[in-house]
């Protein structure tokens, strides 16, 4: 995709999420890779206004923060830069307030392997990254914990993140994550909940390898 491509489906992807109830106001952001950097929303803008300009464009090397745009990048800048660095096969990364995904990160746990679907995500577990501040240096660090081998996690008492191979893999995975918080949710709630052995999810991460397309 080119530069302006990739503004572009930000913004659809960031009016999408806020329109089918994923996210809510400001809350939320959204980046991509595009050669060295990253493209990623600006911080506090309402997503109805945004046009292709006012996307942010952040250099992934390390150090300061190097960025141009007419508006300051998402304050979550950190963690977005520190994902696309450590990952290099994910070009996407989607950060939400999801009601569901956020009650399970209030309560601090860890999702378990209480649908095989969690295998989306890389493992049998979808962690939750211990409680820091938003917008720090800190927060981004819990995140690399919890996403060791994860292409997701929650964030305690805050939300949760999902990355993917490209915006639309990536938002496809935060429909997902927020759709498991929601069956582990109402499973605990519903009571006897039955957690899938771990070899059991190792034969669906294999299978998940060739799921849909890929083995084409
Ligand atoms: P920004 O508007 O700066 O992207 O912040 C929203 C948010 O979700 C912070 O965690
Ligand atoms: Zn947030």
């Amino acid at each position: 995709m080119t530069n302006l491509q990739i503004r572009k489906k930000i913004i659809q992807l960031c009016l999408q999420m806020n329109s089918s109830g994923l996210n809510q106001g400001t809350s939320g952001n959204i980046s991509a890779r595009y050669k060295d950097s990253m493209l990623i929303t600006p911080s506090g803008i309402p997503y109805e206004n945004l046009i292709p300009k006012d996307i942010a464009e952040v250099s992934l090397g390390d150090g300061e923060l190097d960025w141009n745009g007419p508006y300051k990048p998402s304050s979550e800048w950190h963690f977005h830069r520190a994902i696309l660095n450590a990952k290099p096969e994910l070009d996407a990364v989607i950060h939400t307030h999801s009601t569901f995904a956020t009650v399970v990160s209030i309560a601090r746990e860890d999702i378990p392997a209480c649908h095989y679907m969690i295998a989306a995500f890389g493992g049998n577990t979808v962690r939750c990254a211990n409680y820091e501040t938003f917008g720090t240096p800190e927060l981004s660090q819990a995140i690399a914990v919890a996403m060791q081998d994860r292409s997701a996690c929650l964030l305690a008492n805050h939300g949760m993140i999902a990355a993917g191979k490209d915006l639309d893999n990536a938002m496809w995975a935060a429909v997902e994550l927020e759709t498991l918080a929601k069956q582990y949710y109402y499973a605990k709630l519903g009571g006897n909940m039955q957690i899938l052995p771990d070899e059991e999810m190792d034969r669906v991460i294999e299978k998940f390898k060739s799921y849909g397309q890929k083995d084409k």
